[in-house]
């Protein structure tokens, strides 16, 4: 039996790279294998790594991968591995350097080319499917994010790309450089996806783009909602990320209006500080930040948000910092993606500024960060009590973590009366 298995390092922008990947393996006849173990007892094996820059964390991971590469080609010598995704876009000399046990380096771009590379005898099948990248009957490049005409999925969550890239040049983010400038697809093929998808059983839509809100096609982000709205079926929209400088009042409106909307947002901030924000190459204030949130609030008052935070960017002084403390204790938010500040090469941060804030200041200001958020996650998971929610597979409409007295049903949704509430999730009964 022909095998493949992908791990998936990043976003969900990469998640659903990889589920387009395991569609081109799948089309080449290849099974997906159930863990490595597996991996390494079939015919052809063949290992993927969709890789992230986003943090130099992510980035050790892939180099640190050397020993066990090389254990599992002695354990199985037919072993293909194969790299793709971010880091293949800027450091691709240096990691066929430092990787000698990988056999492949494949631009996602190029990733239906992928069955051709591992000399696959069935390649892909000739249909006029195309899958996100090249037409399979003229071979023409699409442009990246095209319609999977031929995919049939049955996935509670679907992630579905609207928007690939980024124009913004955060000063900090390599997204830019690793992914391109931003395209957006065309209304008719994430119309089409979504049919699909819910079609195929999915109970949950999410709408990604590095900077979803600035989609622009034939219609904005704010209508892009109210299409996939009208689309029949009983599922939830979510989408991510979206950028304050893009958040539109008529998006608050389309949010608010449109009955499949999920009410949980996650909206970076950063931080919580206008000299920051602007060293950061953020183009909005702390005000302006707070101003929106208040308006989303206003129009849904039972939405629960998250937000992002870089804490030890070059130069934040303590004060500045304290700055950040004080916006999660004025905002509460639900949830937060705390993040150490790590310099990305060929960035314009890592280029101007010094990274001069020490590791452990780094850890202490995000530890601290954290203590804020968990009073604030308890004291809004506490007004849940009593209250009736929506749930689907142990998550609430606001994408908090339920445990369920009896049995929810699986992949359909449920009320449920929640019941108990703690730090990070809520306790509740099946109505
Ligand atoms: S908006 Fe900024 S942080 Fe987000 S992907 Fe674009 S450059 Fe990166």
């Amino acid at each position: 039996m022909d095998k493949y298995l992908i791990t998936t390092f990043g976003c969900q922008a990469n998640m659903a790279d990889s589920e387009k990947t395991s569609w081109v393996m799948e089309n080449a006849g290849y099974k997906k294998a159930v863990d490595e173990k597996d991996l390494l007892s079939a015919k052809n094996p063949i290992l993927i790594f969709n890789t992230c820059s986003v943090r130099q964390k992510a980035e050790d991971r892939i180099f640190g991968l050397n020993k066990k590469t090389e254990l599992f080609k002695i354990q199985n010598s037919k072993l293909k591995i194969i790299l793709t995704g971010c880091m293949m876009h800027y450091k691709e000399e240096e990691l066929k350097e430092r990787l000698p046990f990988f056999d492949h380096f494949v631009d996602i771009k190029n990733i239906d080319t992928l069955p051709k590379f591992i000399g696959h005898r069935n390649e892909l099948k000739k249909t006029n499917v195309t899958t996100g990248l090249r037409s399979q009957s003229s071979g023409k490049i699409l442009g990246r994010g095209e319609s999977l005409i031929k995919r049939k999925t049955s996935k509670v969550s679907a992630l579905i790309p609207i928007s690939h890239g980024c124009d913004n040049f955060c000063t900090y983010c390599i997204v830019p450089l690793a992914r391109g400038r931003e395209i957006s697809r065309p209304v008719e093929q994430i119309l089409s996806d979504v049919k699909k998808a819910a079609d195929g059983g999915a109970k949950e839509i999410w709408l990604l783009g590095q900077t979803v809100n600035s989609y622009k096609k034939t219609v904005n982000f704010a209508d892009l909602l109210r299409l996939v709205n009208a689309i029949p079926g009983d599922f939830w929209i979510r989408f991510t990320s979206p950028h304050p400088k893009d958040f539109s009042d008529d998006l608050i409106k389309a949010m608010s209006e449109c009955e499949k909307f999920a009410h949980y947002i996650n909206l970076p901030v950063q931080s919580g500080n206008n000299t920051v924000l602007k060293r950061m190459g953020r183009p909005y204030t702390v005000a302006r930040y707070k101003k929106l949130v208040k308006k989303i609030r206003q129009a849904m008052p039972d939405i629960a948000i998250s937000t992002d935070v870089i804490v030890g960017f070059p130069g934040e002084t303590r004060k500045q910092f304290e700055d950040t403390k004080k916006l999660f204790e004025e905002i509460k938010f639900d949830m937060a993606f705390l993040s150490e500040y790590s310099p990305r090469p060929k960035t314009a941060a890592a280029k101007a500024f010094k990274d001069d804030v020490p590791h452990k200041e780094k850890e202490k200001r995000k530890d601290e960060i954290n203590e804020v958020l968990k009073k604030t996650s308890l004291e809004n998971n506490k007004k849940l009590i009593g209250k009736t929610v929506k749930v689907l597979n142990g998550r609430t409409e606001g994408n908090k973590p339920i445990g369920i007295e009896g049995n929810q049903p699986k992949n359909k949704f449920a009320l449920a009366k929640i019941t108990k509430a703690n730090t990070w999730s809520l306790k509740g009964k099946l109505l």
